[in-house]
């Protein structure tokens, strides 16, 4: 059957770039794959995916068969690399001995499997800064602080909440708190320590969700001690369709399996509800696993263990230094922060191009300069508006656009590859 190609996509679309230049061979572990001339600014988005990963991937496909379902050598090769995986994300990520590594889709599947666990009549508490993976997941009564205007004020205002919320209900009661790592809008880091100790002091719990903190430096659930970690494969240079929650184990095995099936189950009976639900990862692991993601982060995992993330993190800081420097530079770009302009941050910056459409700029970007950034409000609507309206009172500019532009970085990023978005902004003034 012939196929029939769409007539009409969007223009920002349907000019395929040709290749500039190409790109250095790439060789170790950490290094990215590309495509060449093509410059990709969106990491915060999802990463390219690490050598080490394609690596992995390759060497399991001879002996892609079933996991957790077959006796061929094959199947228990990929059931034991599946739980190696398990093991090595663990590790990196500091699991306690009692925690379960779960594996889900990405960050969103993660939040939203442990929102289904929160025992009945658990209040969950987070901000309005959150990506909105990190505000819908969480059931009706949650309490959602609006966004600090600094760290400082963070941890004051979920101490003031907690405490309120202690005062006017039962005290038994579970409480999670939610909150970021890292800002995907606007790279700057949460306190995330000093929350968790807040919140352990009230009794509470807390999940971090680290989608924008792991690419960027080490997360260790046990240094940080919070109680529940999601992440996302994607952003953490590894292919689609893998990311993890992991945490204490008992609200996880007291609550019905996130996905129901074959698999999560130790029991069925013929009755409609005979059935014993297996503990561990493999009650909300339901389905046939995603070994080659799996894998694929793990053994994304296994290479930032090896290498000197003190010397990643300067390097992405001088380059983050070099795009915001630059963009401070240019009269009619204005970056969007929560927090003050010093605040501690990953490689993301957000802004806005006086004058222009934010979506006509990166649509610009794409088909004259090669170079790939994301526009809108980030899947953080509460906040990127804040931001908006906050750039407009700093400046004293009315005719900022209604969404913004993000560039984000991270381990194929290069000078010259700032200095091309930034002579391409300059260009628009
Ligand atoms: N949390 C943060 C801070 C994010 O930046 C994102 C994605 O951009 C998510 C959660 C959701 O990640 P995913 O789309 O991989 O589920």
């Amino acid at each position: 059957m012939p196929v029939t190609l769409l007539p009409s996509l969007p223009t920002r679309f349907d000019a395929a770039p040709e290749p500039i230049a190409p790109e250095p061979a790439s060789s170790g572990p950490l290094d990215v794959l590309g495509v060449p001339g093509e410059i990709n600014l969106d990491y915060a988005a999802s990463a390219p995916c690490a050598r080490a990963a394609a690596d992995a991937v390759a060497e399991l496909l001879p002996w892609y068969a079933s996991v957790h379902r077959g006796a061929g050598a094959l199947s228990r090769r990929c059931t034991l690399a599946y739980e190696q995986a398990r093991q090595t994300v663990g590790d990196f990520f500091g699991a306690r001995a009692d925690d379960h590594v779960i594996f889900t889709r990405n960050t969103t599947d993660a939040l939203n499997l442990l929102a289904r666990a929160l025992p009945a009549g658990t209040t969950v508490v987070t901000f309005a800064g959150e990506h909105h993976a990190n505000l819908l997941p969480w059931p009706r009564g949650s309490v959602r602080l609006p966004v600090p205007t600094d760290p400082d004020a963070a941890v004051r205002d979920l101490a003031a909440a907690l405490t309120e919320l202690r005062r006017g209900s039962n005290p038994a009661l579970p409480v999670l708190v939610a909150v970021t790592g890292a800002s995907n809008v606007t790279g700057e880091l949460w306190p995330v320590t000093e929350l968790a100790r807040v919140a352990h002091r009230h009794g509470a719990r807390i999940v971090l969700d680290a989608a924008q903190l792991a690419p960027h430096a080490p997360v260790d659930l046990l240094a940080l001690d919070v109680d529940y970690l999601a992440v996302s494969g994607h952003k953490l240079y590894a292919p689609f369709g893998a990311g993890v929650l992991i945490g204490r184990a008992d609200w996880l095995d007291a609550a019905p399996p996130y996905l129901a099936g074959g698999g999560a189950t130790s029991h069925v009976g013929p009755a409609t509800h005979d059935v014993n639900w297996a503990t561990g990862p493999a009650r909300h692991e339901g389905g046939t696993p995603n070994l080659l993601g799996a894998v694929a982060l793990a053994a994304v995992c296994t290479a930032l263990d090896d290498a000197d993330r003190a010397a990643l993190a300067a390097h992405e800081q001088a380059l983050l230094t070099r795009l915001r420097t630059g963009i401070a530079a240019l009269p009619h770009v204005v970056e969007l922060r929560t927090f003050g302009p010093d605040a501690p941050r990953v490689g993301i910056v957000s802004f806005v191009v006086v004058g222009w459409d934010s979506s006509d700029v990166a649509a610009r970007l794409a088909a004259e300069h090669h170079i790939g950034v994301r526009d809108g409000l980030f899947c953080a609507h509460p906040l990127a508006r804040r931001l908006l309206s906050e750039a407009a009172g700093r400046t004293g500019r009315r005719d900022l656009p209604p969404t913004a532009l993000r560039a984000s970085i991270g381990l194929g990023t290069t000078e010259a590859q700032l200095d091309k978005l930034l002579a391409a902004l300059a260009d628009l003034g």
